[in-house]
């Protein structure tokens, strides 16, 4: 059974033992009582479906149904650990989540409550001291005071290109127009990322309340969630939330006896990629296509129905109630000052550990895939990463020290993007890898401009035939020049950037474009 199955067996057995309570923070267990809680994710997915014990901070993972009754017997009714649950690495047993490598290399800001919270309880939310920063921006702060606090932390958008989102919301709160929206694209579209996923299923309110500083900061009387519709947990998280926010007052007219009116919607995307590009995303909440538009006018000037918008992505939210409430110069005391505070990376491919993690910016490849990650799956070697997705790169044995931050990454011709990583071992064929990313990009491509349009199509028969073994002299450089031009001349990012696991993987691994080419020879 999945968690939910095993969450269920967990509340039936507990309760045929007379023990059950409902849970949550005004009532916490206590003497004979027991509560089950279903929370968002621990980011451990390899070893799901996790159980963790409370106050022991016991894990237990690989949870299967038939595990549940001896879990109550020993566990919530013994008081013994089970060690047969428990996760061992090297002939060792680690009983407690917090001192599992996976977890201990880790700094979970953003993601500090996933796993932690009942996510549909905003009264468990309050309690852990959740609105506060709200509350402080509400009433204690300005709004020009909260926007220099956000651009004084040099947060930078978590989406793809690291914009900073102080800056982003001064020229939103300067523009004349009196309506103004916050739009929280919640899109992810990356194959392989589920970072944003986690946050709006497991600590919906977190984003909430960074959405509603931002409406406050920069004037906006309305929000929305650009979420896609394969999120169906992550919509009803929210939903929920949503609606939990507006009964107690926190969103609607005159919140809290402050004269600020602030509402969010939810709109559901179709999962088509490219509109997690600022003006596809705006158009599509409006009903149209989702088609990028020539720029300028930019999305803070002329965004959703062409008023001012703040656009950032769900992470980026979710920092913004911890900068506001321990301030600007704590915040750059986490990662390097002008890259600062945490990332949230999805760890995928041919890993130990898979799932969700977050570091501080600046943390090293190498302690990504090695310490946390526990190394490459089976003990074969390290090949490369495809850090970013399809807008991203690969980095190689070479970058394993590099910094992972918006700046180094850059230098190295790679990309943060929204934090996918897929891990390649010795045995990958790179080229293979770029021919299923750009088949990726050109099944997305909108087709509103020809470079795109024709070139990924174009570059796509070439990789294709290259990998079946059919490679053409000149193949190779003709991947480049496809590449430059597109780059040079497509309409959005996602054009700019669809070339580039190609141009990086020749780049470090041509030697394997050859060796395919010659062999047809
Ligand atoms: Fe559409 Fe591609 Fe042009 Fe972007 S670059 S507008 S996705 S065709």
């Amino acid at each position: 059974g999945g968690s939910l199955d095993i969450h269920a067996e967990l509340v039936r057995l507990i309760n045929e033992q007379g023990l059950a309570c409902s849970v949550n923070l005004e009532h916490e267990p206590h003497g004979e009582e027991v509560g089950v809680k279903k929370s968002g994710c621990h980011g451990f997915c390899e070893m799901g479906p996790l159980v963790r014990i409370e106050p022991q901070g016991w894990l237990y993972i690989k949870v299967k149904l038939e595990d549940c009754a001896e879990i109550v017997a020993e566990t919530i009714v013994g008081g013994r650990f089970i060690e047969r649950l428990a996760y061992k690495k090297n002939g060792q047993t680690y009983p407690t989540q917090e001192d599992i490598p996976f977890y201990k290399k880790q700094t979970r800001l953003v993601l500090e409550h996933c796993g932690h919270i009942d996510a549909t309880s905003l009264k468990e939310y309050l309690a852990i001291g959740g609105y506060s920063a709200f509350e402080k921006a509400l009433f204690a702060m300005t709004p020009d005071e909260i926007v220099k606090e956000i651009d004084e932390s040099n947060l930078r958008g978590r989406g793809g290109g690291g914009y900073p989102a102080g800056r982003k919301w001064s020229q939103v709160k300067r523009q004349k127009e009196p309506q103004k929206y916050v739009v929280c694209n919640g899109d992810e579209g990356d194959p392989g990322a589920f970072m944003d996923r986690s946050v709006m299923e497991g600590d919906p309110h977190r984003m909430l309340e960074g959405m509603m500083i931002a409406g406050f900061a920069c004037g906006a009387s309305e929000g929305y969630i650009y979420v896609r519709a394969e999120y169906p947990l992550a919509i009803d998280r929210l939903e929920t939330a949503i609606a939990e926010a507006r009964e107690c007052g926190l969103l609607g007219k005159n919140i809290l006896g402050s004269g600020f009116d602030f509402d969010i919607s939810i709109s559901k995307g179709a999962g088509a990629f490219v509109c997690g590009e600022g003006s596809a995303l705006t158009a599509s909440i409006e009903g149209n296509r989702g088609m990028p538009r020539v720029k300028p006018p930019r999305t803070v000037e002329q965004g959703l129905y062409a008023k001012p918008t703040v656009l950032n992505n769900v992470e980026t939210f979710a920092n913004v109630p911890l900068i506001i409430l321990k301030g600007a110069a704590w915040y750059k005391t986490v990662g390097p000052e002008k890259s600062p505070g945490t990332k949230a990376f999805a760890l995928t491919g041919n890993i130990e550990n898979t799932g969700l993690i977050e570091v501080p910016m600046g943390t090293t490849l190498r302690e990504v895939i090695f310490d946390i990650g526990g190394g490459i799956r089976g003990g074969a070697g390290f090949k490369a990463v495809q850090i970013g997705g399809p807008s991203g790169g690969c980095l190689t044995n070479q970058h394993l020290d590099l910094p992972l931050d918006f700046d180094s990454l850059k230098k190295a011709g790679a990309m943060i993007g929204s934090g996918g990583l897929v891990v390649m071992d010795e045995h990958t064929c790179m080229v293979e890898v770029a021919r299923f990313f750009m088949n990726f990009t050109q099944n997305e491509s909108c087709g509103k401009c020809l470079p795109c349009r024709e070139g990924t199509k174009r570059m796509l028969e070439i990789l294709e035939r290259i990998v079946a073994g059919q490679g053409e002299a000149g193949d190779i450089d003709m991947l480049l020049e496809l590449a430059d031009t597109i780059s040079a001349t497509a309409l959005c990012g996602l054009g700019k950037t669809a070339a580039f696991p190609v141009v990086s993987t020749i780049k470090y691994f041509r030697d394997e474009y050859e060796a395919h080419v010659n062999e047809k020879r």
